[in-house]
Order: C-alpha cells, then structure tokens, then sequence
C-alpha cells in the first residue's frame, strides 16, 4: 500500500526553488535529494502543508506566499554593528549565529556592509519573496522513534550522529 505524505513520514523530494524574477535560488536536481521529517517544520510551512497528502511519483508546482515562506521582510530588524566585531572575511549575505532578546540562539545575515558599519538583518535572505516550487516526490516512510524524537531525518541524505 502507497504511504501518502502525513505528519510523521520520511520524505525525499527533489525540488527546484524560482523567485518571482525568473532566478532559481536554489534546486536539488542535479545532485542530492532533499530528506526531511514531515511535520516537524524542516521546510518551509507553505510548502509543508502544499506536499501533504501527497505520493511517491507526484509532482506539483506549488507557490508559497512570503508569508508562508521565509516571512514578510521586517525592516525593524535590522541594526547596525561596528565591523571590527566581525571576523575580517565578513561579507555580504553571511549568516551569523547571536543571541535574541530573550537569549535564544537566532541566525542573522549581513544585509550591507558600508565603511565602519556592519549592518545585519534578522530576515531570511529570502524574506518578503514568493517561493515557486516545482517538485517531486521520490520516496515516503514511516520515521523511526528516534528520528520523531530528535525532529529530522535520519540515514542517506538525512542526519548523521556520532
Ligand atoms: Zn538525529
């Protein structure tokens, strides 16, 4: 009996990511395909719920609004750093590990860097984009327990632990 795409499941996909200009951000056709636990928020929300439901040989396009995305661009979340706080080779689009308000770990990105000044955004890259998705679903199965305990995948083209 074909297992359809449902909380729980192991889901390999190959996909193909366009931005409303044309360009393609990024795609796994070509090389690896994308593992991941469906259900635990490994992808983005839009293209979680657009895949459920959904079987081995399917292929869908499916468009996720920024919303469901990365977000909707917040220009309140960015700030300005000395650039003497960075390591010498920052640049451009660079992710940063930090600590949010209420120290939580959160990744923020270089959004431009201008004399002196560093300044760094908390929006994904792709905030404020609508993702275009082209699909295709390569294999579904049941996660192991500790796959559901740790929230990701294990195995080929998943997680590996020592
Ligand atoms: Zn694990």
């Amino acid at each position: 009996m074909k297992l359809a795409i449902a909380d729980g499941h192991v889901v390999t996909i190959h996909y193909r990511l366009t931005l409303d200009d044309g360009s393609i951000a990024d795609q796994s056709f070509g090389g690896d395909p994308l593992v991941y636990l469906h259900g635990a928020q490994n992808i983005v929300p839009g293209l979680e719920r657009q895949l459920l439901g959904k079987n081995v040989g399917d292929k869908l396009d499916a468009i996720v609004p920024a919303n469901e995305g990365y977000g909707d661009y917040d220009p309140a979340a960015e700030q300005a750093v000395p650039k003497s706080q960075f390591p010498p080779e920052v640049a451009v689009g660079m992710a940063f590990q930090t600590r949010g308000r209420n120290n939580q770990p959160m990744t923020v990105w270089v959004r431009t860097i201008k004399g002196d000044k560093v300044t760094i955004t908390a929006n994904h890259p792709m905030a404020g984009q609508n993702l275009n998705f082209h699909v295709e679903v390569l294999e579904v199965r049941r996660a192991t327990a500790d796959e559901k305990k740790h929230g990701h995948a294990h195995g080929p083209g998943g997680h590996h632990h020592h």
